[in-house]
């Protein structure tokens, strides 16, 4: 029986978590002689135990073994092929670097450290007026350059916007949408979704950022997640976001260190959540293919363990990347 405690906690969460914890707190007492776990534990052991497959071939990386699902639940037979991919590591320079130059020093230091890596792709989103400079040393490379941010409208009527076009023009490949700061600064779920639409017109690769502001007893990140990835996905053709990245990035956990990223499980937990998400809001095999980043206070120190055993992709990663030596450590980390 459901107790009062259950339906209080569980009211704000998404429809689909709540049918999630209603089953599995049904099924994980009637195996475990009604042992009592909390509503958060029964959910996150349900998402375990059904979405393990899933978390166990994203740690393979490149393994190509084929894996042995323990349910077959979630992860289609084909599904080690289209998740066997490269990391990715995005560096997001905000206005850490400003000035020509000293952007393509960093772009040829990072050029010579990186060569001959393998196993992870490395894109760059310098500011806007440097796309050029950084572009001119890495053309040439495999390392991607892009924009940091894009502007919502397709009419030109727009003074200080960059379009997809411009950006494309300046060299750019991908373009960062719905970054926490540029939401913070006004950017509305709506005005996010424009800006996706923008990119894919441009033929710029999408990097979705989504993320919930804070952390609380009601589990309401779920909701705020759901919400984001529904604005901005939901009835768009299919066809026009297979390169889509998404960058889950709590933004409680971003700007500061190493110590105040968000804890790898957790990280795992929303991983599952968003994939899941995907799956309804494009289909399956899409799902699969989607890279899910995580970004927020990560350094050379958690890179390793975030990426082990938060189950994702890879990062988009801030301050980090500014400086050469970090960046690149981050990078190694996800070989
Ligand atoms: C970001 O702003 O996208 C980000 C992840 O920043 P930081 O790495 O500095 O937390």
């Amino acid at each position: 029986m459901r107790t009062p405690a259950y339906s209080s906690r569980c009211a704000g969460w998404p429809r689909t978590l709540r049918a999630m914890a209603r089953r599995s707190s049904t099924s994980v007492s009637r195996a475990e002689g009604r042992r009592s776990l909390s509503i958060e534990a029964t959910v996150w052991r349900f998402l375990c135990l059904r979405a393990d497959p899933l978390a166990a071939l994203q740690r393979q990386g490149r393994h190509r073994e084929k894996p042995r699902p323990r349910r077959g639940f979630f992860v289609p037979k084909k599904c080690y092929i289209v998740l066997v991919k490269k990391r990715l590591v995005v560096g997001n320079w905000k206005m850490y670097i400003t000035q020509a130059d000293d952007a393509r020093d960093f772009a040829l230091a990072l050029r010579r450290k990186t060569r001959g890596l393998s196993g992870v792709d490395v894109l760059l989103a310098p500011p806007h007026t440097l796309i050029p400079a950084v572009e001119e040393v890495l053309e040439s490379s495999s390392i991607r350059v892009g924009a940091q941010a894009i502007s919502a409208y397709a009419d030109e009527k727009h003074t200080g916007d960059i379009s997809g076009a411009m950006l494309k023009d300046a060299g750019a490949s991908f373009a960062i949408i719905g970054h926490s700061e540029r939401r913070a600064a006004g950017e509305s779920d709506a005005l996010v979704r424009e800006e996706l639409l923008r990119a894919v017109e441009a033929g710029l690769t999408p990097i979705l950022c989504i993320g919930e502001k804070e952390r609380t007893r009601d589990a309401d990140h779920f909701s705020y997640v759901e919400e984001q990835l529904n604005s901005a996905l939901k009835d768009m053709p299919k066809n026009s976001l297979k390169k889509l990245i998404i960058a889950y990035e709590p933004v409680w956990a971003i700007g500061k260190s190493a110590a105040d990223a968000m804890k790898p499980s957790d990280v795992h937990e929303m991983t599952i959540f968003i994939r899941k998400m995907l799956t309804e809001l494009l289909d399956r095999k899409m799902a699969l293919r989607t890279p899910v980043l995580y970004g927020g206070s990560v350094e050379p120190g958690n890179a390793v363990e975030l990426l082990k055993e938060g189950g994702v992709a890879g990062f988009l990663v801030g301050h980090a990347s500014a400086d050469v030596d970090s960046f690149v450590a981050i990078i190694k980390a996800c070989k």
